[in-house]
């Protein structure tokens, strides 16, 4: 109930929440209830979370964030979803996200854009994005309207606006999570994770949301860790990996201070750092923007106003008119510009060039990575370039937003796992980020050197 007022509270100026699922909730948290009284509560009993509208929920629309899927109303469940509820979680509602997952500010949601909750905290006047994609998640667990969220990452998704909104986020290694019932933005990127306030929430969530689900052939049958136990682990004797390349030029000196500081307070702690290259990341954002796109024009095209949501038609239409009609109007400028280089960098003639091109330098970073496990056990770099910007700012600028996630992308192209830690202000009193990359399943040491700095 106390979530539940401070959403219908704090929801009007913030709009993190597309949908608010009052009744149900209320009823999962009285049934919730009744399981704790006969002794059968699960890891996650009574918890209240937000839900990405990306996830399919039986029974509750699920948007994406586009107008095309407005009315959705799926008939199954995700995979991670259905895992929390068997867990005994709560979810107050479904959580505004940039459409379809593409953006980094949570401007180009359908559903209106979200305010940072740390937004006019010294200037009134100055309204912050929360990130993106997962802004709707990570603005609703800063403002404490719920106790952790679902998120997704294809580039960046989770940790960018964990770290904009001052909270941590993990995207496992790919596999990790099923992505099953989520739908599909890149289908080789994307990876599903928590955010919450503290590392030890996300551990807790992602023990939750996580293992083998036979109905997505991507997903790792693997045993899922005990990740709130790597929390307290100590990381004495750790080897940290600072990366030569994520030193970029004209880097603001207060994320180059941060930085410094997370690795002192490692040192401290009995860690070593490491000095190491990754020569191929100036590439990872360039091959990035061609991979994702790539994806996404092949995944959209199941929006075509016959299957799902929205269906523009006409007088006389024939079929390809009414699949102009769905798709002009209800994809908005973001995603059909993605469509657009995606089917370009796709199409004969230009495939060796781009999409080929491409995966080989994909392959390339990821073999960055396998080469530095030899030497490294975690590596820590930022999380963003900067604190969370005004809303008005890179208005018409896709390549300056796309610059936001250079230091995310790599993760998701080698398919490593990432967690954000909130690890100080700026200048202005705005929270920023670090950011800890592990070896592939090695979301124990994530959580060992997160918790470590935060
Ligand atoms: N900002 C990146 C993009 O727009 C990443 C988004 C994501 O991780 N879903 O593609």
């Amino acid at each position: 109930e106390a979530f539940l007022e401070g959403i219908a509270r704090l929801n009007p100026r913030l709009n993190a929440f597309i949908t608010v699922s009052a009744d149900q909730a209320l009823e999962a948290a009285k049934a919730s209830d009744a399981r704790r009284a006969v002794g059968k509560a699960g890891p996650l009993e009574g918890a209240p979370l937000a839900i990405k509208d990306l996830f399919c929920t039986a029974g509750t629309q699920t948007t994406a964030g586009s107008a095309i899927l407005g009315g959705f109303v799926p008939p199954y469940e995700s995979t991670v979803t259905k895992n929390l509820l068997r867990d005994g979680a709560v979810f107050l509602g479904k959580v505004n996200l940039d459409e379809f997952a593409m953006g980094s500010s949570n401007k180009t949601s359908a559903y209106g854009a979200v305010e940072n909750p740390w937004s006019r905290a010294n200037d009134p006047d100055t309204r912050l994005v929360p990130g993106g994609s997962s802004g709707g998640s990570a603005a609703a667990v800063a403002a404490h309207l719920a106790l952790g969220a679902t998120a997704t990452d294809t580039g960046g998704s989770i940790r960018q606006p964990a770290a904009f909104c001052g909270i941590a986020g993990i995207k496992p290694t790919y596999g990790r999570c099923s992505r099953f019932g989520i739908v599909a933005f890149a289908s080789s990127l994307d990876q599903a994770g928590p955010v919450a306030r503290t590392v030890e929430d996300c551990a807790i969530l992602l023990r939750s949301m996580a293992g083998f689900d036979p109905r997505d052939a991507t997903s790792a049958d693997l045993p899922v860790p005990d990740f709130a136990a790597a929390c307290a682990r100590p990381v004495k004797g750790l080897r940290i990996g600072v990366p030569r390349e994520y030193r970029l030029d004209g880097m603001a000196p207060e994320i180059e201070a941060l930085w410094r500081q997370g690795l002192d307070w490692l040192v401290q702690q009995g860690a070593t750092l490491v000095d190491i290259s990754l020569p191929h990341t100036k590439y990872a954002l360039p091959t990035y923007y061609v991979v994702a796109p790539a994806e996404a024009s092949s995944n959209l095209a199941r929006y075509d106003g016959v299957r799902f949501g929205l269906r523009e038609t006409a007088q006389n239409s024939d079929l390809r008119d009414l699949y102009e009609r769905t798709r002009a109007k209800g994809f908005g400028a973001e995603v059909q510009r993605r469509i657009m280089i995606g089917t370009y960098v796709l199409s004969a003639g230009y495939y060796d060039a781009y999409y080929l091109k491409a995966q080989k330098v994909r392959a390339l970073i990821r073999r960055d990575f396998e080469q530095a496990w030899g030497q490294v056990d975690a590596i820590v770099t930022p999380a963003t370039p900067s604190a969370a910007f005004g809303m008005d700012e890179k208005q018409d600028d896709p390549v300056t937003m796309y610059l936001n996630d250079v230091f995310t992308v790599t993760a998701n192209l080698a398919g490593l796992p990432g967690i954000a830690v909130p690890a100080g202000l700026d200048a202005q009193g705005l929270p920023l980020g670090l950011q800890v990359i592990g070896k592939p399943w090695d979301e124990e040491t994530c959580f060992s050197v997160g918790a470590a700095i935060e």
